[in-house]
């Protein structure tokens, strides 16, 4: 699941905020690693998505147990380090310096930041499996995102790979929306409307877009491509959940796939693949991810730090792990 989730942001960084169809007629169908467009001759670095994540974490194995107060001093504190940082968390670290407490500092956003760093929050529940698991979630959502959505996403996903990581497998394609919606449409209290895509007309919350048009997309047999245009895959919960719960519908079967399709056909590109990355991770372990992936990931979080990723997936593992 982490590594999946750092392999995605990895691949997909680099054209970040790309059109699909510009993307593809710039680079073609990317399948591996690019050196970065920033003027880095390296490949393979990380973002937000899996500096966040790890950061998260790192922080958790320090403690042991979820201290939010704690996580958000990392994330300030690491601030300088953070790459494709989103206005959301730029806005939470801005409120944390001004001396707002962390459960104050979070700013209203339906945006994509905290579902793409939430899944390190499962680890530290591994082996007592209780209902604090989705106190822990909840509170590591809200910490950047004060949304109801956003939680209901997060919660959502946690539940999914919690699942798969159970050793639970879908039996159907619809098992991805009816899981997702089964959690969020519970959480949403509010309603959202799209800023692009085909569907301007719709008014609701982000679980009824996505179980009105993610199956609809599916019984088309559009293409990730086709369907993700339709919604526009940007970094909206409207648009980030449908992308990445239609591209699992058609390809979670194959993880390298999936993940190509996450790089290639949708504009949010690298939080997308992260999460669809950590979803098949969580699926079908580490070994199913291509070793080109696996052994091209340099691994750093904070730069000239390479391994640092996998050191802190065999700590949790030793850690947290059965
Ligand atoms: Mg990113």
């Amino acid at each position: 699941m982490l590594l999946g989730l750092a392999i995605g942001d990895a691949l997909g960084y680099t054209t970040e905020a790309m059109r699909p169809g510009e993307r593809r007629r710039v680079f073609g169908e990317i399948r591996d690693y690019r050196p970065g467009v920033r003027g880095e001759g390296r490949t393979g670095l990380p973002s937000d998505d899996t500096q966040l994540a790890f950061w998260t974490l790192e922080q958790l194995l320090e403690d042991g147990h979820l201290v939010p107060e704690h996580v958000a001093r990392r994330f300030l504190n690491n601030r300088a380090h953070i790459r494709g940082i989103g206005r959301t968390v730029r806005a939470f670290l801005d409120r944390l310096e001004m001396g707002y407490p962390w459960y104050e500092a979070a700013p209203h956003s339906a945006g994509n930041g905290a579902l793409m760093r939430i899944a390190p929050i499962i680890l530290p529940h591994l082996r007592t499996g209780t209902r604090a698991l989705w106190w822990d979630a909840a509170l590591l959502a809200m910490l950047t995102h004060n949304d109801a959505a956003s939680t209901a996403g997060c919660l959502a996903f946690v539940f999914i790979w919690w699942q798969l990581l159970q050793g639970i497998r879908p039996d159907h394609p619809d098992w991805w929306i009816e899981t997702y919606v089964s959690v969020a449409r519970h959480l949403e209290t509010s309603n959202y409307r799209p800023r692009g895509g085909e569907y301007l007309d719709f008014e609701g919350p982000v679980w009824q877009f996505v179980a009105r048009h993610v199956p609809e997309a599916y019984y088309q047999d559009m293409s990730v491509r086709e369907a993700c245009d339709r919604w526009y895959s940007g970094a909206f919960l409207l648009e980030t959940v449908p992308s990445v719960l239609y591209i699992l519908m058609r390809h979670a079967d194959d993880p390298e796939e999936a993940i190509v399709r996450a790089v290639n056909d949708t504009y949010d590109n690298d939080t997308i693949a992260a999460i669809v990355g950590a979803t098949v991770g969580a699926m079908h372990g580490a070994q199913a991810l291509p070793e080109r992936w696996r052994r091209g990931l340099p691994g750093e979080l904070y730069g000239d730090d390479p391994g640092r990723v996998q050191r802190l997936i065999t700590q949790a593992m030793e850690q947290f792990g059965p």
